[in-house]
């Protein structure tokens, strides 16, 4: 899309406006302040040594002096949201620059800090117990192509409330803006008072500097944020991972559904980013006796209907198929629904938001994590086939799925079987993490394998117990 500066500054106050969120969008950004290349370094080597010596000077650091820091990152977030979007948008090619200024405003605002290290104490037969949070030292996090500045901001935020310092790794194709991120948190932390290279990166990252941090004797602790692949070779590291893996999500919609608000809300949340989020939805199970008429309720947000011929053109473009796996076109991943249809011949306006089309439950669309503005629909003959291809669909990845229903029996019988770190009834699937639309806290990493789900700061700590033997019980 080309947008003017004008129309882009209008659409993000009309967004803003309707989720209710007061950003600081027109405020002046400060200067890039200092030229150096803080939290940057050419070798895994000297990074992770930088950083070993930052976690040194960091337990230095009250729980206070965490707040500080990380409330100034929230600000630099904030500040720079158009920047960093733009900068993510226009290195990776995906997604839509508006729905970044969203998950920028959303890595700011939702990601918990401090606030979540609750320390436990208590006094018993024997004393007084305290438990508190310590930081595990180095973190080695691997970040994603589809949102990387997020992801970064996100965990940087929670890692360091937990007292830990952090490598990132970020996705070789959006390394000119993961870098740029680095400099700017370790700006802004400095600014505060912290130490320097709290977080830090290689300026090259490639496949074998992933490997290395991975595998690196001072890294105890690995976050995870990407697809299979990543997630295989850090579990096979003997150290703790939290992975947060692929997803699938499935929807199942039945006879009793609401369906103007089923086809609202998937569209606005299999919409968001052009798909790239590993929650959003990516293929709908609907009961035959009300599938023309979701199909028609598909049409009223501006979404367009492919005929067979025209899905089975754009998985030939989407896929190419080597052996037993459907390898993604990267041409297509994250790309406007407009260009998925030019790469089928067809001519439809940059707003639409979602291409969509009736498949058979075998269909490559159903079958893999596509991440891309269209969605397969596959008709079912009941409620109870829906939740069983859902779940097929789903491959046990326990990630995110979704119903639209209004027979609550059936909705806690598919949540309880699809055992996912995220369920939603009646909403689009990114409403099950946190922000204005759902409840709770955010995270972009959302650890499904090694089951954190929604990651916090408590996720990035170890529990440790002081016993006050035969003092302090009192009564
Ligand atoms: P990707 O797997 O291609 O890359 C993710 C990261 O892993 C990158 O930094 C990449 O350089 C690194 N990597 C990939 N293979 C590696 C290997 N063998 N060894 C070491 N490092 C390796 O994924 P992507 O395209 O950037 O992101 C999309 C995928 O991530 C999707 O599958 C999506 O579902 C998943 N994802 C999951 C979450 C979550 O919270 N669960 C969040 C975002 C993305």
């Amino acid at each position: 899309m080309n947008f003017t500066e004008e129309q882009i500054s209008t659409i993000v106050r009309q967004v803003v406006e309707n989720i209710g969120l007061q950003p600081e969008v027109n405020q002046t950004v400060a200067p890039i302040r200092h030229e150096n290349e803080w939290g940057v370094f050419e070798t895994v080597d000297d990074a992770i040594d930088a950083a070993d010596k930052a976690f040194q000077e960091y337990q230095k650091f009250g729980l206070q002096d965490r707040k500080a820091f990380t409330d100034a990152i929230r600000k630099m977030c904030m500040e720079r949201q158009e920047e960093l979007s733009r900068m993510v948008f226009e290195e990776t090619q995906m997604g839509r620059y508006e729905d970044k200024l969203l998950k920028h405003q959303f890595a700011a605002s939702e990601t918990p800090g401090i606030e979540n290290l609750e320390t436990t104490a208590w006094s018993g037969k024997n004393g007084l117990a305290l438990e508190e949070w310590a930081p595990y030292g180095i973190i080695g996090a691997i970040t994603p192509s589809t949102h990387p500045s997020e992801t970064m901001i996100n965990n940087s935020i929670m890692m360091l409330a937990a007292g830990n310092v952090v490598i990132f790794c970020p996705h070789p194709s959006a390394k000119n803006v993961s870098n740029y991120t680095v400099k700017r948190i370790n700006e802004v932390l400095v600014d505060a008072g912290a130490p320097e290279n709290l977080i830090v990166c290689v300026q090259d990252p490639t496949l074998d500097t992933a490997k290395q941090v991975l595998n690196h004797e001072k890294i105890r602790l690995l976050s995870i944020t990407g697809g299979p692949a990543v997630v295989r070779a850090a579990m096979k590291t003997n150290k703790k991972v939290i992975a947060a893996g692929p997803g699938n999500p499935p929807v199942v919609i039945d006879e009793s559904a609401d369906l103007d608000h089923a086809a609202e809300r998937i569209t606005l949340s299999a919409g968001f980013d052009n798909n790239i989020l590993c929650t959003a939805e990516k293929e709908i199970f609907v009961v035959e006796s009300v599938f023309s008429a979701f199909m028609q309720a598909m049409q009223k947000p501006g979404n367009v209907l492919l005929n067979q011929s025209q899905v089975e053109q754009l998985a030939q473009k989407a896929f190419e198929k080597k052996k037993y796996l459907h390898i993604l076109s990267r041409d297509l991943v994250g790309r406007n629904a407009s260009v998925l249809a030019k790469a089928i011949g067809l001519n439809i306006s940059d707003e639409v938001c979602l291409l969509y089309g009736e498949t058979q439950n075998d269909h490559v669309f159903v079958q893999e994590e596509q991440m891309m503005p269209f969605i397969p629909v596959v008709k079912v003959k009941d409620f109870e086939q829906g939740v069983q291809l859902a779940l097929e669909a789903e491959h046990g990845y326990g990630h995110t799925a979704s119903v639209f229903t209004n027979n609550m029996t059936r909705a806690t019988d598919f949540a309880k079987r699809a055992n996912c770190s995220i369920f939603v009834i009646n909403g689009g699937t990114f409403q099950g993490n946190g922000g204005e639309q759902g409840e709770g806290t955010l995270a972009f990493t959302i650890a499904t394998p090694t089951g954190e789900g929604i990651t916090r700061p408590t996720d990035f700590a170890r529990i440790r117990r002081i016993m006050n033997v035969g003092s302090f019980r009192f009564v």
